[in-house]
């Protein structure tokens, strides 16, 4: 539950993330039929930074799941070690994940450019209108009901963000040095950590507007996608919450409290967990997943049997010298 809860998590902040990128592109195609390029720039933005981040965490996602099935997951009938080599080469295609997190640079630089002539950010983007608020918020008192609060866990996300594009945008006012030494040499780590956060708080922000504005008009799943939600916050802080302690937003303890946070997450995760991953699964799915240890019923073993006897290494078509000739031999070597 601790390693896979929070990829079911991640999954459905991909997912709904990935949803509110095709309406975008829908609005951008629309734009561009009347001639109109503004969205251009928005989803270049959206689409290199997260097909970097998302690419990463769904290679790293199968990797995890594989080991954890322990010997099945090495099995090809778990059909693990396929998915691994089929997406092996995704954060390399399309634009290589280091280059493409590079990207997320320009349009940020232009909204802070907007900013500084007067021009507020708007929506998700807000955030950048209060980079120094953020970076100097101090938290007088943690409390384990912080850390289990959607808005604190997207302060702490957007604080951690701020706090990388101020960094990234002072080291590139050196007007001395060249901007490609910067950017390739330099300070490459620094923007692909802002690169990074950025994304995470945009995806987490993008989330949680999706799922509370939706269309879903069932509380109960609202409240479950509100879990997922923080879930995936509380991984990312788990993960890396050090600038936290440098800006002074965390303090002594916190580190405790997101740990008991996310226990208590995935512990009201747990029941539900069976209907958020299963496969829509009937024999066909279970064909095309080919999967001995996915199936709707959960019988490994079972499938793995019947797999193997309707495999077709089980129905040689022995020739005949093969038994006359070669079979006799085999039985005088050791090997
Ligand atoms: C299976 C597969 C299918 C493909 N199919 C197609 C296709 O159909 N059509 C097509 O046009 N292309 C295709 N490609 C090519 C693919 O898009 C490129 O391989 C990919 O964009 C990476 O570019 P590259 O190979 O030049 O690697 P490079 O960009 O040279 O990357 C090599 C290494 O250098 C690093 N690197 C590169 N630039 C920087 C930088 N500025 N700072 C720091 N590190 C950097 C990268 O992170 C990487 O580790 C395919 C590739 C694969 C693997």
């Amino acid at each position: 539950m601790h390693k896979l809860g929070p990829l079911v998590a991640d999954m459905y902040v991909m997912q709904l993330v990935g949803n509110q990128m095709l309406k975008y592109r829908d609005t951008m195609n629309e734009e561009v039929q009347r001639g109109k390029f503004k969205t251009l720039n928005l989803m270049h933005h959206f689409t290199s930074g997260l097909k970097s981040l998302f690419s990463q965490t769904t290679y790293d996602g199968i990797e995890l799941i594989r080991i954890n099935c322990g010997g099945a997951g090495y099995s090809a009938w778990s059909y693990l070690p396929a998915l691994y080599d089929k997406y092996s080469p995704v954060p390399v295609y399309e634009g290589d994940n280091t280059v493409m997190a590079q990207q997320t640079l320009s349009y940020i630089e232009k909204k802070i450019v907007k900013i500084q002539k007067g021009v507020p950010a708007k929506g998700i983007f807000a955030y950048l209108n209060n980079i120094e608020r953020l970076c100097t918020e101090v938290n007088q008192g943690l409390t384990i009901e912080n850390f289990t609060d959607i808005k604190f866990l997207q302060k702490a996300l957007s604080v951690r963000a701020a706090f990388m594009v101020r960094d990234v945008l002072t080291k590139l006012k050196d007007k001395s040095i060249k901007k490609k030494i910067k950017v390739n040499d330099l300070y490459a780590q620094d923007l692909l950590l802002m690169s990074k956060f950025h994304h995470t708080y945009m995806s987490l922000t993008i989330f949680h507007l999706s799922a509370t504005n939706s269309v879903i008009k069932d509380p109960k799943i609202a409240e479950h996608l509100e879990l997922l939600g923080k879930i995936y916050a509380l991984k990312q802080l788990q993960l890396d919450s050090g600038i936290l302690y440098e800006t002074g937003f965390f303090k002594n303890g916190a580190r405790h409290l997101i740990g008991e946070a996310m226990q208590k997450c995935l512990l009201q995760l747990r029941p539900q967990i069976i209907s958020l991953v299963e496969l829509e699964t009937d024999e066909l799915y279970d064909q095309s997943y080919l999967s001995a240890i996915g199936n709707k019923y959960g019988d490994i073993y079972e499938r793995q049997l019947e797999l193997a006897r309707g495999s077709r290494l089980n129905h040689p078509n022995v020739p005949e010298w093969w038994q006359k000739e070669v079979k006799p031999l085999m039985g005088t070597y050791k090997l």
